[in-house]
């Protein structure tokens, strides 16, 4: 498996529009981030792990011509308000439709926010999604890869993790439930987010997540959901432990 950090940034991108800090003004481009996304890469599939407002820039940064699948692990704008943008995706499929797997209540705002892609008629032009509900601990698989959603909390709300065989894939943590925590723990690679250095009410801070990796026994965690309030990667980087590190844009596992 491979796997590309699409996006790194949190809600607002970095920079952040009218920013003139020492972050959003960085020439690094380790400091330029889109919105939280990741590209898993099989031989023979290609899935999408959530669609932010940023998905074209990065469909034509990272030069990809197919999916196979979507995986969404919420509703928040910044994780699916992009789907329209799949449309030359689903136009190239035989099948002119591509299935997008989430929980029951995201696939329902899907229908909600685009609604013109499910109407009986739509107009020429209008995506069409394959829905597929998910359920936390119910493994999945696209083409034989298999995939466990597991329950991540975002404050208040519950919102789905990915387990792969290879990765585990967590944005948007506030916590996780202890028998979460047990049930997933010893993993080889975890993508975990860190939104910046204070607390806040549903995302780890920069302390929390490098607890949370610790606690979750993971040989090597990277960082992302990264805001620009977190400073510079390579001021952060100085003080991270060996076998946790800052994520950035471009980044290929
Ligand atoms: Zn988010
Ligand atoms: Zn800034
Ligand atoms: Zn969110």
């Amino acid at each position: 498996m491979n796997f590309t950090f699409l996006g790194t940034g949190t809600s607002q991108g970095v920079p952040v529009i009218a920013c003139n800090c020492d972050v959003c003004i960085s020439l690094d481009q380790r400091d330029r981030r889109l919105r939280t996304s990741g590209l898993v890469q099989y031989d023979d599939a290609t899935i999408l792990i959530d669609a932010g407002p940023d998905l074209r820039q990065q469909m034509l940064i990272h030069n990809v011509h197919h999916l196979d699948a979507v995986l969404l692990t919420h509703e928040h704008n910044d994780h699916l308000i992009g789907l329209d943008d799949l449309r030359p995706f689903i136009f190239n499929r035989s099948e002119r439709t591509l299935s997008i797997y989430g929980l029951p209540r995201v696939l329902d705002e899907i229908r909600t926010r685009f609604a013109y892609a499910f109407e009986d008629h739509p107009y020429p032009g209008a995506p069409r999604f394959d829905l597929r509900p998910i359920a936390y601990d119910q493994m999945f698989d696209i083409k034989g890869h298999e995939i466990v959603p597991i329950k991540v909390m975002h404050g208040s709300l519950d919102i789905a993790g990915f387990v792969f065989p290879e990765l585990t894939y967590i944005t948007d943590c506030k916590y996780l439930e202890d028998e979460v925590i047990e049930k997933i723990k010893g993993m080889e690679v975890l993508v975990l987010n860190a939104l910046h250095r204070e607390e806040h009410h549903s995302h780890l801070n920069l302390v929390q997540a490098q607890q949370l990796a610790n606690q979750l026994e993971a040989s090597k965690t990277y960082l992302t959901h990264i805001s620009h309030l977190m400073g510079r990667a390579q001021d952060c980087e100085i003080e991270l432990k060996d076998h946790i590190e800052m994520a950035y844009d471009g980044l290929k596992l």
